[in-house]
């Protein structure tokens, strides 16, 4: 009796999946055919990014937006935004929630075991943001300071490291800030962290090259600087759209029009736009 209680319990768990799509795999949920199907294409991000998102009136605009646009008429459907907490991009993409994670997302190996990238469609830099009249030079100037970031960006990930050291090849190294005071504060959008620093509660904000410069260009004693080590060296990322892990099928729309937008000039034409709107 037990034994087809079970069973019976067993089939109708079974058939209860069937029917509901979370039984889907994410890939699945946002795939070419469901988004066609769905007739939309929606897109996560955070708009407090300029140029790549940034809010005009009520409207979410950027660099990223008119990207994913492309995306969507090359697939003939809406376009949906959804204005979310940059750290809470990369989980609704990986769930399925949302079909493409567009917010001058730098690739990183610790996002791609969550999510699968696009190529890149451009390229950018950490910057630092300190008072025209800071002597900061480097990274390791910002010794014994109070460093705002935004919160889970590639910033955050660097002054942490640098704070509170990291590890590289299996061997634990000693961060350039390590034991000199210095703290990171997090926030979050660079805006928060600019209004911070220019009240004088934190000492600087550290944020990628772009949303850098149009932050600082804001206010009259705020200035932007590329990160740099004493040693010469500085970083270097790349933007790509992410989708669910194994979403081969969007993966391939999305790298064709990311393509075609490159080599018609166009992304570098909608950087140029957007950085004049949104300064
Ligand atoms: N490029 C940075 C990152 O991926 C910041 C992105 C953002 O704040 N929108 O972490």
């Amino acid at each position: 009796m037990k034994k087809i209680i079970a069973a019976v319990l067993c089939l109708v768990l079974v058939l209860a999946c069937v029917g509901m799509t979370s039984c889907k795999s994410a890939a699945e949920k946002q795939s070419v055919d469901a988004i066609k199907k769905a007739g939309v294409l929606t897109m996560y991000t955070n708009a407090e990014f300029p140029p790549f998102e940034y809010m005009k009136g009520t409207e979410v605009k950027g660099v990223d937006v008119d990207i994913a646009q492309a995306i969507a008429d090359k697939l003939g459907v809406e376009l949906e935004i959804k204005n979310v907490k940059f750290d809470t991009i990369i989980g609704s993409i990986q769930s399925g929630k949302g079909s493409i994670g567009a917010a001058g997302i730098t690739v990183t190996e610790e996002r791609k075991e969550s999510v699968d990238f696009s190529i890149e469609y451009t390229t950018s830099k950490q910057y630092i943001i300190v008072p025209t009249d800071s002597t900061v030079a480097k990274i390791e100037d910002l010794a014994g300071m109070k460093i705002g970031v935004q919160l889970g960006t590639t910033g955050d990930f660097i002054i942490t490291d640098e704070i509170n050291g990291y590890e590289s090849d299996g061997e634990q190294q000693k961060g350039v800030l390590q034991d000199t005071g210095a703290s990171v504060v997090t926030y979050n959008s660079a805006a928060d962290a600019a209004i911070a620093l220019n009240s004088g509660k934190i000492g600087a904000v550290v944020i990628d090259k772009l949303p850098a410069e149009i932050v600082a260009g804001n206010y009259d004693n705020l200035k932007a600087i590329e990160l740099v080590y004493a040693d010469g060296s500085n970083t270097e990322e790349s933007y790509a759209i992410c989708v669910a892990k194994g979403n081969e099928s969007l993966l391939k729309v999305i790298n064709e029009v990311i393509e075609e937008l490159k080599a018609s000039g166009k992304i570098d034409e909608f950087i140029i736009t957007h950085t004049g709107a949104a300064s």
